[in-house]
């Protein structure tokens, strides 16, 4: 049965302002980014069981090891990637529930998603249509390899931490374009790339937790 988008109640709407609130006190600037996280019912995308912590700043457990990622992260990498320009085509890696991809959603006209686990596709298959977000378009495949049908990517974004930066993503980059990815494996860090008619430019950033990257498809 699938909730309804007035959600749990009517604490959703409160809390996902709350939500808001927090990610205003704890840095986030850009309103596009604070506005894009407020139209997304994040509760939707967990388990009903979850569903009252779903505002809550953290990740949770989605199934098959994955997690939806914390709000907070979500938000600042967006943020990273929108300084100062528009997201423009945007590759997401690692669709999970597609949570992410319907903030995403919000900015950008044109939204690609790949994820390696189907049954998690087909979640954010359905999670996507309930929420009639139809600028994001679904890919079963291998986020190593980016999605070459629909490169070049102004944005690319990953939701999986990479032990070193994916060849294949770069090539599919945007001159102009921006990427940002966990990079690490027990110690990770934000990398956030720049490509411009020079070459790359790379920064690393804060600390974070992600699931891997992991080769092929399931
Ligand atoms: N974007 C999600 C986060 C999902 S967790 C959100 O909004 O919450 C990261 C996801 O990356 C997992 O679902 C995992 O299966 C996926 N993943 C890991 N390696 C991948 C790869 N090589 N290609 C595509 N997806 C991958």
């Amino acid at each position: 049965m699938k909730r309804e988008l007035s959600g749990i109640g009517m604490t959703s709407q409160r809390t996902r302002a709350r939500m808001i609130e927090r990610l205003r006190a704890d840095g986030i600037r850009d309103e596009r980014v604070l506005a894009a996280m407020a139209a997304v019912p994040r509760h939707i995308f967990v388990e009903e069981a979850l569903a009252s912590r779903a505002y809550e700043d953290m990740a949770l457990p989605i199934g098959l090891k994955q997690t939806i990622s914390q709000p907070f992260v979500v938000a600042r990498m967006i943020e990273l990637l929108a300084a100062g320009r528009e997201l423009g085509k945007t590759l997401e890696i690692g669709a999970g529930c597609g949570y992410q991809a319907a903030v995403l959603a919000q900015m950008a006209k044109d939204v690609y998603a790949v994820e390696r686990l189907a049954p998690l596709l087909d979640k954010a298959r359905a999670n996507l249509r309930h929420l009639r977000l139809f600028n994001v378009r679904l890919k079963h495949a291998d986020g190593n390899l980016g999605l070459a049908e629909a490169a070049p990517f102004d944005t690319i974004i990953l939701a999986a931490a990479a032990g070193s930066v994916p060849q294949a993503l770069l090539g599919q980059l945007a001159v102009g374009g921006r990427m940002i990815l966990p990079l690490g494996g027990a110690a990770q860090s934000l990398c956030l790339i720049e490509r411009s008619a020079r070459g790359y430019s790379e920064i690393r950033l804060e600390a974070v937790h992600f699931v891997p990257l992991v080769a092929g498809v399931d």
